[in-house]
Protein backbone atom coordinates (compact mmCIF):
# COMPACT_ATOMS: atom_id res chain seq x y z
CA UNK A 1 0.00 0.00 0.00
CA UNK A 2 1.61 3.26 -0.32
CA UNK A 3 -1.51 5.54 1.68
CA UNK A 4 0.72 7.59 4.93
CA UNK A 5 -0.26 5.46 7.88
CA UNK A 6 0.14 8.10 11.77
CA UNK A 7 3.68 7.00 12.16
CA UNK A 8 3.11 7.79 15.74
CA UNK A 9 1.95 4.11 16.34
CA UNK A 10 6.01 3.29 15.56
CA UNK A 11 6.60 5.34 18.73
CA UNK A 12 4.07 2.82 20.81
CA UNK A 13 6.23 0.78 23.11
CA UNK A 14 4.74 -3.06 22.60
CA UNK A 15 3.27 -4.49 25.82
CA UNK A 16 4.96 -7.48 26.50
CA UNK A 17 4.18 -7.81 29.79
CA UNK A 18 0.86 -10.00 29.88
CA UNK A 19 2.17 -12.28 27.10
CA UNK A 20 5.54 -12.76 29.49
CA UNK A 21 3.59 -13.86 32.44
CA UNK A 22 1.23 -16.20 30.74
CA UNK A 23 4.81 -17.54 28.70
CA UNK A 24 6.61 -17.43 32.27
CA UNK A 25 3.53 -19.23 33.93
CA UNK A 26 2.76 -22.14 31.28
CA UNK A 27 6.64 -22.93 30.62
CA UNK A 28 6.33 -23.58 34.84
CA UNK A 29 3.27 -25.75 34.55
CA UNK A 30 5.07 -27.84 32.20
CA UNK A 31 7.41 -29.04 34.23
CA UNK A 32 4.83 -28.56 37.34
CA UNK A 33 2.02 -29.56 36.21
CA UNK A 34 0.56 -29.66 39.54
CA UNK A 35 1.74 -26.59 40.84
CA UNK A 36 -1.43 -24.88 42.89
CA UNK A 37 -1.08 -21.60 41.48
CA UNK A 38 -2.87 -18.61 42.57
CA UNK A 39 -3.48 -15.42 40.23
CA UNK A 40 -2.97 -12.77 42.26
CA UNK A 41 -2.36 -10.52 38.84
CA UNK A 42 -6.18 -10.31 38.32
CA UNK A 43 -6.77 -6.72 37.07
CA UNK A 44 -10.66 -7.60 36.30
CA UNK A 45 -13.54 -7.86 38.74
CA UNK A 46 -14.52 -11.66 39.19
CA UNK A 47 -17.75 -11.31 41.13
CA UNK A 48 -21.28 -11.34 39.43
CA UNK A 49 -23.70 -8.88 38.61
CA UNK A 50 -25.83 -7.90 41.46
CA UNK A 51 -29.84 -9.26 41.08
CA UNK A 52 -30.98 -5.61 40.83
CA UNK A 53 -28.59 -5.04 37.31
CA UNK A 54 -29.11 -8.04 35.92
CA UNK A 55 -33.15 -7.38 36.83
CA UNK A 56 -32.80 -4.21 35.06
CA UNK A 57 -30.83 -5.85 32.12
CA UNK A 58 -33.60 -8.56 31.54
CA UNK A 59 -36.83 -5.91 31.54
CA UNK A 60 -34.62 -3.60 29.19
CA UNK A 61 -34.45 -6.98 27.06
CA UNK A 62 -37.90 -7.44 27.03
CA UNK A 63 -38.91 -3.59 26.12
CA UNK A 64 -36.41 -4.18 23.07
CA UNK A 65 -39.01 -7.05 21.92
CA UNK A 66 -42.23 -5.00 22.38
CA UNK A 67 -43.23 -2.47 19.99
CA UNK A 68 -44.69 0.12 21.90
CA UNK A 69 -41.31 0.18 23.92
CA UNK A 70 -38.89 -0.93 21.35
CA UNK A 71 -35.86 1.41 21.25
CA UNK A 72 -33.61 2.42 18.33
CA UNK A 73 -30.54 4.45 18.29
CA UNK A 74 -29.81 5.78 21.76
CA UNK A 75 -29.17 9.74 21.81
CA UNK A 76 -25.11 10.13 21.38
CA UNK A 77 -24.97 11.67 24.40
CA UNK A 78 -26.87 9.02 27.24
CA UNK A 79 -30.48 8.33 27.60
CA UNK A 80 -31.63 11.49 30.21
CA UNK A 81 -33.03 8.16 32.85
CA UNK A 82 -29.24 7.46 33.26
CA UNK A 83 -27.98 10.92 33.16
CA UNK A 84 -30.51 11.51 36.15
CA UNK A 85 -28.60 8.62 37.94
CA UNK A 86 -25.23 9.95 37.43
CA UNK A 87 -26.26 13.21 38.28
CA UNK A 88 -28.18 11.89 41.80
CA UNK A 89 -24.87 9.28 42.48
CA UNK A 90 -22.43 12.39 42.34
CA UNK A 91 -25.18 14.34 45.01
CA UNK A 92 -24.10 11.48 47.86
CA UNK A 93 -20.45 13.34 47.29
CA UNK A 94 -21.91 16.63 47.51
CA UNK A 95 -21.39 17.46 43.78
CA UNK A 96 -23.57 19.81 41.89
CA UNK A 97 -23.79 18.41 38.34
CA UNK A 98 -26.29 19.63 35.61
CA UNK A 99 -27.42 17.00 32.72
CA UNK A 100 -25.76 18.98 30.36
CA UNK A 101 -22.22 18.28 32.27
CA UNK A 102 -22.45 14.38 31.77
CA UNK A 103 -22.28 12.13 28.95
CA UNK A 104 -22.97 8.25 29.44
CA UNK A 105 -19.86 6.20 27.27
CA UNK A 106 -18.49 2.63 26.72
CA UNK A 107 -16.36 3.16 29.49
CA UNK A 108 -13.67 5.07 30.36
CA UNK A 109 -11.37 3.35 28.26
CA UNK A 110 -12.87 4.68 25.38
CA UNK A 111 -13.08 8.39 26.78
CA UNK A 112 -9.73 8.94 27.88
CA UNK A 113 -7.67 8.45 24.94
CA UNK A 114 -10.82 9.86 22.30
CA UNK A 115 -10.69 12.73 24.62
CA UNK A 116 -7.72 14.07 22.33
CA UNK A 117 -9.36 14.50 19.55
CA UNK A 118 -10.94 17.97 20.96
CA UNK A 119 -7.33 18.32 21.93
CA UNK A 120 -4.33 20.26 20.20
CA UNK A 121 -0.74 19.45 20.74
CA UNK A 122 -0.20 20.47 23.98
CA UNK A 123 2.65 19.48 26.27
CA UNK A 124 1.28 16.49 28.38
CA UNK A 125 1.90 15.93 31.96
CA UNK A 126 1.23 12.31 32.77
CA UNK A 127 2.03 10.54 36.25
CA UNK A 128 4.40 7.39 36.58
CA UNK A 129 3.58 4.54 37.03
CA UNK A 130 0.00 4.66 35.68
CA UNK A 131 -2.62 3.23 33.45
CA UNK A 132 -0.47 3.14 30.38
CA UNK A 133 -3.64 4.03 28.23
CA UNK A 134 -2.99 7.78 29.27
CA UNK A 135 0.72 7.60 27.67
CA UNK A 136 0.03 4.99 24.55
CA UNK A 137 -2.64 7.28 23.27
CA UNK A 138 -0.83 10.44 24.10
CA UNK A 139 2.35 8.54 21.61
CA UNK A 140 -0.34 7.68 19.02
CA UNK A 141 -1.46 11.36 18.87
CA UNK A 142 2.41 11.99 18.59
CA UNK A 143 2.16 14.58 22.03
CA UNK A 144 5.21 15.64 23.39
CA UNK A 145 4.59 13.64 27.30
CA UNK A 146 6.13 14.78 30.60
CA UNK A 147 6.39 12.21 33.14
CA UNK A 148 5.77 13.41 37.03
CA UNK A 149 7.37 10.35 38.45
CA UNK A 150 5.59 8.93 41.94
CA UNK A 151 8.26 7.03 44.02
CA UNK A 152 8.26 6.39 47.64
CA UNK A 153 9.28 9.90 48.87
CA UNK A 154 5.78 11.06 47.48
CA UNK A 155 3.77 7.72 48.19
CA UNK A 156 3.20 7.71 44.23
CA UNK A 157 1.19 10.60 44.58
CA UNK A 158 2.94 13.31 42.83
CA UNK A 159 2.71 17.05 43.26
CA UNK A 160 2.41 20.14 41.04
CA UNK A 161 6.10 20.67 42.45
CA UNK A 162 8.58 22.88 40.33
CA UNK A 163 5.99 22.71 37.42
CA UNK A 164 6.27 26.14 35.14
CA UNK A 165 3.39 28.39 34.71
CA UNK A 166 3.14 27.13 30.77
CA UNK A 167 -0.97 25.89 30.40
CA UNK A 168 -0.59 21.98 29.93
CA UNK A 169 -2.87 18.96 29.80
CA UNK A 170 -2.39 17.11 32.79
CA UNK A 171 -3.77 13.19 34.25
CA UNK A 172 -4.41 12.45 37.02
CA UNK A 173 -5.73 8.29 38.35
CA UNK A 174 -6.97 8.52 42.15
CA UNK A 175 -7.65 6.33 43.07
CA UNK A 176 -4.11 4.89 41.01
CA UNK A 177 -4.05 1.87 38.82
CA UNK A 178 -1.49 0.57 40.01
CA UNK A 179 0.26 1.76 42.99
CA UNK A 180 -3.25 2.58 44.64
CA UNK A 181 -2.65 6.12 46.40
CA UNK A 182 -4.81 7.95 46.25
CA UNK A 183 -4.81 11.87 46.03
CA UNK A 184 -6.14 13.80 49.49
CA UNK A 185 -8.19 17.02 49.04
CA UNK A 186 -5.54 19.21 50.24
CA UNK A 187 -3.11 17.52 47.82
CA UNK A 188 -6.06 17.76 44.39
CA UNK A 189 -6.93 21.20 45.82
CA UNK A 190 -2.67 21.82 44.66
CA UNK A 191 -3.05 19.83 41.41
CA UNK A 192 -6.76 22.22 40.77
CA UNK A 193 -5.01 25.60 42.12
CA UNK A 194 -1.80 24.94 39.62
CA UNK A 195 -4.46 24.08 36.73
CA UNK A 196 -6.85 27.49 37.51
CA UNK A 197 -3.72 29.31 37.74
CA UNK A 198 -1.61 28.50 34.54
CA UNK A 199 -4.73 27.68 32.01
CA UNK A 200 -4.37 23.90 32.02
CA UNK A 201 -7.06 21.00 31.98
CA UNK A 202 -6.83 18.06 34.50
CA UNK A 203 -8.00 14.85 32.78
CA UNK A 204 -8.77 13.10 36.15
CA UNK A 205 -9.87 9.31 35.87
CA UNK A 206 -11.75 8.47 38.89
CA UNK A 207 -12.62 4.44 38.09
CA UNK A 208 -12.03 3.40 41.51
CA UNK A 209 -13.20 6.30 43.54
CA UNK A 210 -16.10 3.45 44.59
CA UNK A 211 -13.29 1.73 46.81
CA UNK A 212 -12.38 5.15 48.84
CA UNK A 213 -12.88 4.87 52.63
CA UNK A 214 -11.14 7.36 54.05
CA UNK A 215 -12.94 10.72 54.52
CA UNK A 216 -9.88 12.46 53.71
CA UNK A 217 -9.68 11.30 50.25
CA UNK A 218 -12.06 12.88 47.40
CA UNK A 219 -14.30 10.86 45.36
CA UNK A 220 -14.54 13.55 42.39
CA UNK A 221 -12.38 16.33 41.87
CA UNK A 222 -15.12 18.35 41.53
CA UNK A 223 -15.18 17.86 45.36
CA UNK A 224 -12.69 20.88 44.71
CA UNK A 225 -13.33 24.31 44.49
CA UNK A 226 -12.18 25.59 40.96
CA UNK A 227 -12.67 22.51 39.58
CA UNK A 228 -14.99 23.12 37.17
CA UNK A 229 -12.98 26.01 35.73
CA UNK A 230 -10.03 23.58 34.70
CA UNK A 231 -11.41 19.73 35.28
CA UNK A 232 -12.83 17.05 33.27
CA UNK A 233 -13.60 13.63 35.27
CA UNK A 234 -13.51 10.12 33.40
CA UNK A 235 -15.56 7.46 35.60
CA UNK A 236 -16.83 4.21 34.75
CA UNK A 237 -19.08 1.17 36.24
CA UNK A 238 -16.28 -1.29 35.69
CA UNK A 239 -14.54 -1.56 38.69
CA UNK A 240 -17.51 0.00 40.76
CA UNK A 241 -19.97 -2.05 39.46
CA UNK A 242 -18.70 -5.45 37.79
CA UNK A 243 -19.27 -3.64 34.28
CA UNK A 244 -16.01 -4.73 32.67
CA UNK A 245 -17.84 -6.87 30.84
CA UNK A 246 -21.05 -4.50 30.39
CA UNK A 247 -19.33 -1.73 29.25
CA UNK A 248 -20.29 1.63 30.43
CA UNK A 249 -19.01 4.72 32.15
CA UNK A 250 -19.51 8.36 31.75
CA UNK A 251 -17.66 11.27 31.08
CA UNK A 252 -18.01 14.71 33.02
CA UNK A 253 -17.22 18.28 31.13
CA UNK A 254 -18.58 20.98 32.65
CA UNK A 255 -20.99 22.68 30.66
CA UNK A 256 -19.36 26.20 31.32
CA UNK A 257 -16.41 25.12 29.34
CA UNK A 258 -16.18 25.41 26.05
CA UNK A 259 -14.70 21.97 25.19
CA UNK A 260 -18.37 20.65 26.33
CA UNK A 261 -19.44 21.94 23.33
CA UNK A 262 -16.69 20.25 21.14
CA UNK A 263 -16.76 17.07 23.00
CA UNK A 264 -20.85 17.30 22.32
CA UNK A 265 -19.96 17.66 18.83
CA UNK A 266 -17.31 14.90 18.63
CA UNK A 267 -19.88 12.04 20.05
CA UNK A 268 -22.24 13.23 17.59
CA UNK A 269 -20.13 12.83 14.77
CA UNK A 270 -18.22 9.86 15.93
CA UNK A 271 -20.67 7.60 18.50
CA UNK A 272 -23.95 6.57 18.66
CA UNK A 273 -24.47 6.11 21.89
CA UNK A 274 -24.45 3.46 24.32
CA UNK A 275 -27.32 0.45 24.38
CA UNK A 276 -30.44 1.01 25.81
CA UNK A 277 -29.96 -2.34 27.83
CA UNK A 278 -26.89 -1.17 29.32
CA UNK A 279 -28.16 1.83 30.22
CA UNK A 280 -31.07 0.56 32.07
CA UNK A 281 -28.62 -1.49 33.62
CA UNK A 282 -26.22 1.55 34.92
CA UNK A 283 -29.01 3.47 36.20
CA UNK A 284 -29.83 0.41 38.32
CA UNK A 285 -26.20 -0.11 39.69
CA UNK A 286 -26.02 3.56 40.48
CA UNK A 287 -29.75 3.52 41.89
CA UNK A 288 -29.18 3.59 45.69
CA UNK A 289 -30.13 0.33 46.07
CA UNK A 290 -27.80 -0.94 43.52
CA UNK A 291 -24.87 1.01 45.06
CA UNK A 292 -25.58 -0.68 48.14
CA UNK A 293 -25.39 -4.09 46.21
CA UNK A 294 -22.14 -3.09 44.39
CA UNK A 295 -20.62 -2.23 47.65
CA UNK A 296 -21.59 -5.80 49.23
CA UNK A 297 -18.55 -6.68 46.30
CA UNK A 298 -16.83 -3.81 46.71
CA UNK A 299 -16.62 -5.23 50.60
CA UNK A 300 -15.26 -8.56 49.37
CA UNK A 301 -12.30 -7.40 47.49
CA UNK A 302 -11.28 -4.63 49.90
CA UNK A 303 -11.26 -7.61 52.68
CA UNK A 304 -8.77 -9.36 50.00
CA UNK A 305 -6.99 -6.28 49.90
CA UNK A 306 -6.67 -5.42 53.48
CA UNK A 307 -5.09 -8.98 54.41
CA UNK A 308 -2.95 -8.61 51.68
CA UNK A 309 -1.67 -5.13 53.29
CA UNK A 310 -1.72 -6.34 56.90
CA UNK A 311 1.00 -8.83 55.52
CA UNK A 312 3.27 -6.64 53.86
CA UNK A 313 3.13 -4.23 57.24
CA UNK A 314 4.15 -7.33 58.98
CA UNK A 315 7.18 -7.90 56.25
CA UNK A 316 8.01 -4.74 57.33
CA UNK A 317 7.71 -4.05 52.87
CA UNK A 318 6.92 -0.83 51.88
CA UNK A 319 3.55 -0.31 49.74
CA UNK A 320 0.56 2.00 48.32
CA UNK A 321 -2.71 1.13 48.49
CA UNK A 322 -4.33 -1.88 49.76
CA UNK A 323 -6.77 0.80 51.11
CA UNK A 324 -9.34 2.41 49.03
CA UNK A 325 -8.37 0.25 46.33
CA UNK A 326 -8.19 -3.04 44.99
CA UNK A 327 -4.33 -3.10 44.43
CA UNK A 328 -1.44 -3.35 46.57
CA UNK A 329 1.81 -2.20 45.29
CA UNK A 330 4.75 -3.06 46.93
CA UNK A 331 8.73 -2.59 47.29
CA UNK A 332 10.61 -5.79 45.90
CA UNK A 333 12.52 -6.92 48.75
CA UNK A 334 16.00 -7.42 49.09
CA UNK A 335 16.30 -5.01 46.24
CA UNK A 336 15.12 -7.30 43.81
CA UNK A 337 14.34 -6.37 40.30
CA UNK A 338 10.40 -6.97 39.53
CA UNK A 339 10.47 -9.58 36.54
CA UNK A 340 13.34 -11.88 39.43
CA UNK A 341 10.52 -11.38 42.19
CA UNK A 342 7.96 -12.34 39.54
CA UNK A 343 9.96 -15.64 39.08
CA UNK A 344 10.67 -15.97 42.81
CA UNK A 345 7.13 -16.31 43.57
CA UNK A 346 5.84 -17.88 41.04
CA UNK A 347 8.50 -20.83 41.88
CA UNK A 348 8.57 -20.85 45.49
CA UNK A 349 5.17 -19.75 46.16
CA UNK A 350 3.08 -20.36 43.35
CA UNK A 351 1.54 -16.90 43.56
CA UNK A 352 1.77 -14.75 40.85
CA UNK A 353 1.72 -11.28 40.37
CA UNK A 354 2.27 -8.83 38.09
CA UNK A 355 6.30 -6.51 37.88
CA UNK A 356 6.12 -3.08 38.51
CA UNK A 357 8.49 -2.97 35.27
CA UNK A 358 5.40 -3.28 33.41
CA UNK A 359 3.76 -0.26 34.56
CA UNK A 360 7.05 1.64 34.18
CA UNK A 361 8.64 1.19 37.42
CA UNK A 362 11.73 -0.85 38.49
CA UNK A 363 12.04 -2.83 41.88
CA UNK A 364 7.53 -2.66 42.47
CA UNK A 365 5.12 -5.50 41.78
CA UNK A 366 1.55 -5.42 41.89
CA UNK A 367 -0.81 -7.47 43.75
CA UNK A 368 -5.07 -7.34 43.38
CA UNK A 369 -7.70 -8.40 45.47
CA UNK A 370 -9.61 -10.43 42.45
CA UNK A 371 -9.07 -13.70 43.98
CA UNK A 372 -11.09 -15.71 46.52
CA UNK A 373 -10.62 -14.96 50.07
CA UNK A 374 -9.37 -18.32 50.69
CA UNK A 375 -6.95 -17.82 47.84
CA UNK A 376 -6.08 -14.56 49.18
CA UNK A 377 -5.38 -15.95 52.49
CA UNK A 378 -3.44 -19.17 51.17
CA UNK A 379 -0.99 -16.98 48.71
CA UNK A 380 -0.44 -14.62 51.83
CA UNK A 381 0.75 -17.64 54.13
CA UNK A 382 3.22 -18.51 51.22
CA UNK A 383 4.58 -15.60 50.71
CA UNK A 384 5.33 -15.06 54.48
CA UNK A 385 7.05 -18.24 54.45
CA UNK A 386 9.15 -17.53 51.57
CA UNK A 387 9.71 -13.95 52.72
CA UNK A 388 11.45 -15.89 55.93
CA UNK A 389 7.98 -15.15 58.30
N1 LIG B 1 -8.96 3.77 34.04
C1 LIG B 1 -8.17 3.03 34.82
C2 LIG B 1 -7.27 3.70 35.77
C3 LIG B 1 -8.19 1.62 34.74
O1 LIG B 1 -7.37 0.90 35.51
C4 LIG B 1 -9.06 1.01 33.82
C5 LIG B 1 -9.11 -0.45 33.69
O2 LIG B 1 -8.38 -1.22 34.24
C6 LIG B 1 -9.86 1.83 33.03
C7 LIG B 1 -9.79 3.20 33.16
C8 LIG B 1 -10.76 1.22 32.00
O3 LIG B 1 -12.07 1.31 32.40
P1 LIG B 1 -13.26 0.79 31.47
O4 LIG B 1 -13.41 -0.67 31.72
O5 LIG B 1 -14.43 1.60 31.92
O6 LIG B 1 -12.90 1.08 30.05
Amino acid sequence: MKIKLNDNFKNVSESYLFSTINKKVSDYKKINPDAPIIRMGIGDVTLPLPKIVVDAMHNAVSEMGVIDTFKGYPPEWGYSFTKEAVLKYYKNYNVDLSLDDIFISDGAKTDVSNILDILGHNEVYITSPVYPVYIDSNTMNGNSIHILHGNKENRFSPLPVGLDNSAKVIYLCSPNNPTGASYTYNELKLWVEHAVSTGSLIIFDSAYEAFIEDKNIPHSIFEIEGARECAIEIGSLSKSCGFTGVRCGYTIIPANLEINKIWRRREATKFNGVSYVTQRAAEAALSPDGVKACQENIAYYKRNAKALAKCFDELGIFYTGGHNSPYIWLECPDGMKSWDFFDFLLTKANVIGTPGVGFGLEGYFRLTSFNTYENTLEAIERIKKVLGK
